[in-house]
Order: C-alpha cells, then sequence, then structure tokens
C-alpha cells in the first residue's frame, strides 16, 4: 500500500513542498510509517508568508464579530468531526483514545471563547484631562503570525495560536509539528468549509530546519507564537527580537507537586500520579518533582507506586498512558533514567520498556519513580518529556518552597493541604505562572492565563483575554468636541 502524503496548505489549497527531505511520520505505537511529507524549503515558507501577507488586508477589515461567526463555525466543525480528529490525533500521538477525544473538546472550547472574543474587548473609553477630549483605546492587528507548535497535545496547540491570532485579525502561518502533520492539515480544511478566506491561516509541513528557521527568520512575520523547547525559545527570540517582531514563547518546566503531611493522601496520589504520567508525562505542565513532607514519606510513596505500576499503558479505550512520540525520545529517557541510576537514585518504579508483547514495536517507557538523589541531580532539575518524576524529601512547607524554587524553569505547581495558610503562603511565593492547591499541575482552561516565569517563557500568556495583547497592537484614539461647532 501507497503511504499516505501528507501536503501543506498554502492559499486554502493543498500544496506539495517544492523541494526538500521526505519526512517519515512513525506511529508511535506500531512503529510503522503513518505518513509522509516534505520538509518544507524556504521557498514554501516565502510563498506561505507571501499568501498569508495577501489576504491580511481583507481579513483585517473584516468586523471582529465578523470574524468570530467564522470561528463559531469551525468549532462546530470541530465537534462535528470529533471522531475523525480523534482518529488522527490517536494515529500521529498514539495517546489513548478518551485523551484525544478530550482534546478535541479542548481545542473546540478555545474556537468557542475566542470567537466570543469578537464581541469582547475591542475598545475602552478612557477619562481625559482636556475638557471636551475623548479617548478610546483601540486593538488592531500586528500583520502575519507565525505560529509553531509541538506535538504533545496537538489540536489543543494549534487552537490556542489560531483562534487568538486570527480573532486578532492576523492571518498566519502554522508550521505543523512533524509529529503531527495530518492534524494541522485536517484542521485548516475545516477553517475553509467554515468559511475561513484562502490565505488566512497557512500550514507548512517540516522540522526545525529549515522550515521553523525560515519562518522566523522572514522579515515579513510580525508574531512569532512558539511553544516547545526552552533551548529553541532563546534562538527565536534571538532572531525575531534583533527586527521588534512580537514573540510569545511558551516553553518548558520542570514543574514542583507538593504533598504536605496534613494533605488527603489518596487525593494527593490520584493527583500525582495523573500530573506525572498522563500523557505519558508530554506535557511542559507535568509534575515532574514530587517534593513529600517527611513525615509522610514512607506512606506516601508506598501508595504512589502502587498506582504507577498498576496504569495501564496502551492506545485502547481506557488505557492511562501511550507511548512518548518518537523511538529517539524514548532512549533519551532511558538514558537518563540509566544516568539517574548511576548517579545513586533508586528506581521505585518502571524504569524500562514494558515487557508486553503488544507494546513491544512502540515507544513505550513505564510509568517510573525516582528517588535519593540530590535536589540539584540532573533527574531532579532538567525536563524528561516522559513518564518519569523524580521524587524527593522535604522538611516543612519552607524548605518544598526552597526547593520548588531552586529551578531554570517556573511555569506551573502544585500543593496538597488541608491548611489554607500552607496553601497561600506557598503560592504566592512559588516562582510559577500556575498554582494549583489540591489539584494536579495542569488543567488550565480557555479563559485562563497560563505561561511561565523565568526560563519557562518570556512573560505572554495565552489563552485568555491576554492572549490579545500578543496578537494586536493597542492604538489610543482621542477626539475634541470643539464647542464652536455645534
Ligand atoms: P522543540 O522545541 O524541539 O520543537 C517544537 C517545535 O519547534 C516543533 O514544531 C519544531 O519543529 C520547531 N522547531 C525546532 N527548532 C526550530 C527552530 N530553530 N526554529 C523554528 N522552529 C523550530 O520541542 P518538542 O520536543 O517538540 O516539544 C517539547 C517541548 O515543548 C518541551 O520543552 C515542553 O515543555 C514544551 N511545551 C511547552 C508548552 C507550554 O505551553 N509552555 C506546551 C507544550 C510543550
Amino acid at each position: 500500500m501507497d503511504t499516505r502524503q501528507i501536503y501543506n496548505w498554502v492559499d486554502g489549497k493543498e500544496s506539495p513542498a517544492t523541494s526538500g527531505i521526505r519526512l517519515k511520520k512513525i506511529n508511535p505505537h506500531t512503529g510503522l510509517v503513518d505518513s509522509e511529507c516534505i520538509a518544507s524549503s524556504p521557498e514554501d515558507v516565502r510563498q506561505a508568508v507571501t499568501a498569508a501577507e495577501a489576504a491580511f488586508p481583507a481579513w483585517s477589515e473584516l468586523t471582529p464579530v465578523g470574524r468570530g461567526g467564522i470561528l463559531s463555525a469551525w468549532g462546530r466543525l470541530l465537534r462535528e468531526r470529533q471522531q475523525e480528529l480523534t482518529e488522527i490525533i490517536v494515529r500521529e500521538t498514539a495517546k489513548p483514545p478518551q485523551d484525544a477525544g478530550g482534546e478535541v473538546h479542548a481545542a473546540l472550547a478555545q474556537g468557542e471563547y475566542f470567537a466570543g472574543e469578537g464581541m469582547r474587548l475591542y475598545s475602552r473609553s478612557l477619562t481625559s484631562g482636556t475638557p471636551g477630549k475623548y479617548s478610546h483605546t483601540v486593538r488592531q492587528p500586528r500583520g502575519v503570525a507565525g505560529l509553531i507548535v509541538p506535538a504533545n497535545t496537538p489540536l489543543a496547540n494549534i487552537a490556542w495560536k489560531v483562534f487568538p491570532a486570527l480573532i486578532c485579525g492576523n492571518t498566519a502561518v502554522l508550521k505543523a509539528s512533524e509529529d503531527a502533520p495530518e492534524l494541522a492539515v485536517a484542521v485548516a480544511k475545516l477553517g475553509k468549509l467554515a468559511g475561513l478566506p484562502d490565505g488566512v491561516l497557512n500550514v507548512l509541513q517540516g522540522g526545525g530546519d529549515p522550515t521553523g528557521r525560515a519562518l522566523v527568520e522572514d522579515a515579513r512575520v510580525a508574531v512569532i507564537s512558539f511553544t516547545g523547547s526552552t533551548a529553541v525559545g532563546r534562538w527565536i527570540a534571538e532572531v525575531g527580537g534583533r527586527r521588534l517582531a512580537r514573540i510569545s514563547l511558551e516553553l518548558g518546566g520542570k514543574n514542583p507537586f507538593v504533598v504536605c503531611d496534613d494533605a488527603d493522601l489518596d487525593m494527593a496520589v490520584h493527583w500525582a500520579s495523573l500530573s506525572a504520567f498522563s500523557n505519558a508525562g508530554q506535557r511542559c505542565a507535568a509534575g515532574s518533582r514530587i517534593l513529600i513532607f517527611e513525615g509522610i514519606y514512607e506512606a506516601f510513596v508506598e501508595k504512589l507506586v502502587a498506582k504507577a505500576t498498576s496504569l495501564k499503558l496502551g492506545v485502547d479505550q481506557g488505557c492511562d498512558l501511550g507511548p512518548v512520540i518518537t523511538a529517539q525520545q524514548q532512549s533519551k529517557i532511558l538514558a537518563a533514567i540509566e544516568r539517574a541510576r548511576q548517579a545513586g537514585g533508586r528506581v521505585l518504579c518502571g524504569g524500562k520498556v514494558p515487557g508486553a508483547e503488544k507494546l513491544r514495536n512502540g515507544f513505550y517507557i513505564e510509568p517510573t519513580l525516582i528517588d535519593g538523589l540530590p535536589d540539584d541531580a540532573e533527574m531532579c532539575t532538567r525536563e524528561m518529556f516522559g513518564p518519569v518524576a523524580s521524587v524527593q524529601r522535604v522538611r516543612d512547607v519552607a524548605h518544598a518552597l526552597q526547593v520548588a524554587n531552586a529551578s531554570e524553569y517556573g511555569l506551573t505547581a502544585a500543593i496538597h493541604t488541608r491548611n489554607v495558610d500552607r496553601a497561600m503562603w506557598f503560592a504566592q511565593r512559588v516562582r510559577a505562572g500556575v498554582v494549583n492547591i489540591n489539584i494536579g499541575t495542569f488543567g488550565s482552561e480557555p479563559h485562563m492565563p497560563f505561561g511561565g516565569f523565568r526560563a519557562s517563557g518570556n512573560g505572554t500568556r495565552e489563552p485568555g483575554v491576554e492572549a490579545l495583547d500578543v496578537y494586536s497592537e493597542l492604538k489610543n484614539i482621542s477626539f475634541l468636541v470643539r464647542d464652536a461647532l455645534i
């Protein structure tokens, strides 16, 4: 059977990349080729940006309410095609169907939210010190947005960027993740069905270099919104910063999950397990450092290990976690686990690929917990982006805070306690853009600003109304009522 070919989507139609190397998309569960695309060349990128630029005047002239109407229709189509989209996500990422389906819901909620933004917040009235002077601030689009996403939650990642970018009146070039190429084109096709004019959203296939790089380097791209690793984010900030492009960076995390001695241990185990292992730990917001008060350490660890070893791996409905996205990622994580072992870490559970015959060809790693390492060990400080968490002892909440903050990242944090003073003291002081009390380290909603301190980002927040600041310019307009002319 011929391998399915995935194309770019430029100016409202599928278009093969003009040149570049062939990229094979491997299904992470079967280990077999799922599809193939061509890594778009700088010339392909140029053409896509040209299409976005050409579509900009008409799209930006449309009223925000009109743009919102198209986004609403798009959201409805996502709902109608939920099954089809779920199947693509399952094939490309091998996450269990209920998780993939949940992602479709999350994406359409984003669509609905930003469709509604078309009717809100486009103007603010101001007072003036000058008699007869009236002032208001409006939002205006910036131009072409370059959107770059990873594959961990592929549809949610696309929705978080595309919907706010377009509602603000920008046009966009989305560089699909090389690990989820088909999904991005499927979303763009639904946009066209919903009434999105050609050229408003273009999709390019390809990896970081040359495709992503060429998009970042194109001087016509006025906003770059990037979700991915901190190393790449730093490079984008440098290159885009030189031409003063607006840049939004949603980067990595090494998120602390604190369990106090007064926590509801069973609930804390439930949330710690979800935080560390759901989506196979491939979340920027994964709870990958579990900090436990000494007084309950043994009791909590025993329960958490029991939970972790009970999790079901696989791609069937009801499985708890699938494989990681690529064989390279699997090897990288297994090598880090081995280094942790050699550094004196105690692997409490997992630490290896599962033996089950039906998982044999996939890029699976058993849910892994490691303790006994110093707080500054690689396993306790470096993002793994897999189902692996360090387990660390802390004396009290002040110590937990100190360990939590001893990280280059600052994306999310969670604390489990029944003591409101402890919870609020910690929440106020922890260096993280999102703090959750008695839940997991993740769980943002469309109207909530998400983003990190320090190496987890550059201070922007997406989604929520804050995303509008990424994708629009503010203009203050004042007018004077001249009494003599009335
Ligand atoms: P990655 O940085 O390797 O790749 C992310 C995207 O950037 C891909 O589309 C890739 O092709 C592209 N890219 C790579 N090099 C590029 C370059 N030089 N120029 C332009 N584009 C380039 O990250 P990944 O391994 O795919 O994803 C995992 C990372 O993403 C983790 O660090 C994770 O924490 C982070 N992440 C952050 C958030 C957040 O909201 N903060 C959400 C999800 C994932």
